[in-house]
């Protein structure tokens, strides 16, 4: 006799960033009662300003959260080249740089986390400064210890832990197996506004090195930002001192620009971000009643600009195929990754083109750009150039198309 499976109800969802949170507020919407654990003792503020292009903003309008977002955008208003003596080679309004269009906004990540935090605090369990131990499945459901909490059972739990997901090492296995590095890494960080920048960002192009700084709307501080080539490096992850080293390594010798204040700023930077630009690759993104969202399954890297937009997008489908499904988690998650899956590869593929663009190896290509930085404003097709490079950050933003569900169909409750 085949035993009926009792519809899934209950969620745990590994981490409270972007994915989780998104996810949390459609599977409450649709009657399900989700439980979100984040390792950090609270709702991680701060980080860098990302995009929110494409679907993923008819995903926030859905959530009702785009006039939160529009509220709190960077209002990033212009962007410049700069050479070494710190001439300004050329400016572009902003979104040239961001590669938007139409409704598409740019939030800090920070501002996005909260904004899904506050919408989801009254219906959902937070438990901060928690971490899941382990995790036992069996025929009824994922018995889960964690670090701190008493064990619990729940029907499903989903990974949304970021690109070094913890979930998914407890159930897929080592990271090494999953992450392919794109020959670079990023490091990130909130600096004094030395420069004085009011929602501008200044970017200065070396051979295989990008350095920029940028300051938002109501901003008193700037970020800045560091890229290098390099192949994949041996280091600590939680050793940030020694990533500090790295960064200064990688540029000890480059005095042009603001280089090396921006470099002593990294010293001092108590929220210092350093990691490798990589892409997280994964056959399936779920076994039995585990599933994994965002970063944590499908990392696009920085370099694709899309990350934060996959991870809504993410939440809005896999809620809304476990919806259809009445709870049933089988199908819903292999519709989830059937429907997912494309657009996602076409991001990561983007982000590996990309990261060379970061990244410009020669100096005669630098100087290249810089000449068409310098003409582009005063030439008379400056808009279909602009355009075509828009095109293509504008066909990823829409990689991912928005499937309808049932609005708020409700769950059969068991
Ligand atoms: C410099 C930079 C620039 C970027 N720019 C853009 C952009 O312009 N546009 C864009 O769309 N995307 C951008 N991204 C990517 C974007 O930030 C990520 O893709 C997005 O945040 C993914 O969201 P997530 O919720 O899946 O994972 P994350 O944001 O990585 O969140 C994971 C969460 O899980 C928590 N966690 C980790 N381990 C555990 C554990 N053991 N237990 C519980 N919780 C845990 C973490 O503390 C964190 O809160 C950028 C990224 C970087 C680094």
């Amino acid at each position: 006799m085949t035993r009926t499976r009792k519809p899934a109800r209950t969620v745990l969802i590994s981490g409270a960033s972007i994915a989780g949170p998104a996810l949390a507020l459609w599977l409450h919407r649709y009657g399900f009662v989700p439980t979100v654990v984040e390792r950090a003792p609270e709702l991680r503020s701060g980080g860098y300003k990302v995009d929110l292009r494409g679907t993923a903003v008819e995903v926030c309008k859905r959530m009702g959260i785009m006039d939160e977002v529009r509220a709190r955008s960077t209002d990033m208003r212009t962007g410049s080249y700069v050479d070494a003596e710190n001439r300004v080679v050329g400016e572009m309004p902003a979104e040239f740089f961001g590669g938007r269009a139409g409704d598409d906004d740019e939030i800090m990540r920070g501002d996005l986390a909260a904004i899904l935090h506050e919408r989801t605090r009254a219906d959902v369990e937070y438990l901060f400064g928690d971490s899941i131990a382990s995790l036992a499945e069996d025929e009824d459901g994922v018995l889960v210890t964690f670090e701190h909490a008493p064990p619990r059972r729940f029907d499903l739990v989903v990974g949304a832990d970021g690109m070094h997901s913890h979930t998914r090492r407890l159930v897929f296995g080592d990271e090494a197996r999953f992450a392919r590095h794109l020959g670079a890494y990023i490091s990130i960080f909130t600096a004094p506004n030395d420069l004085e920048l009011d929602r501008h960002e200044a970017y200065h192009a070396l051979p295989g090195k990008l350095v920029c700084a940028y300051s938002s709307r109501g901003q008193t501080t700037a970020k800045n930002m560091f890229v290098f080539a390099s192949p994949e490096l041996a280091y600590d992850h939680r050793d940030t001192a020694a990533q500090k080293r790295l960064l200064a390594d990688a540029f000890a010798g480059d005095r042009g620009w603001e280089i090396p204040r921006l470099l002593t700023n990294a010293e001092s930077a108590d929220d210092f971000y350093f990691d490798s630009i990589g892409v997280i690759e994964t056959d399936r993104w779920s076994r039995g009643r585990v599933v994994l969202l965002g970063d944590a399954a499908h990392c696009a890297s920085p370099a694709s600009g899309q990350g934060t937009g996959l991870a809504l997008l993410g939440a809005y489908h896999l809620a809304g195929e476990l919806a259809a499904a009445q709870g049933d988690f089988e199908p819903a998650f292999a519709a989830y990754e059937r429907h997912m899956r494309p657009g996602v590869e076409h991001c990561q593929r983007f982000a590996e083109k990309f990261v060379g663009e970061m990244t410009v190896d020669r100096k005669w290509k630098i100087r290249l750009r810089m000449l068409m930085m310098r003409m582009l404003p005063k030439m008379p097709w400056r808009n279909l150039v602009a355009k075509k490079i828009t095109q293509d950050v504008q066909r990823m933003a829409h990689a991912v198309p928005v499937k309808e569900y049932a609005r708020v169909s409700g769950l059969q409750r068991a």
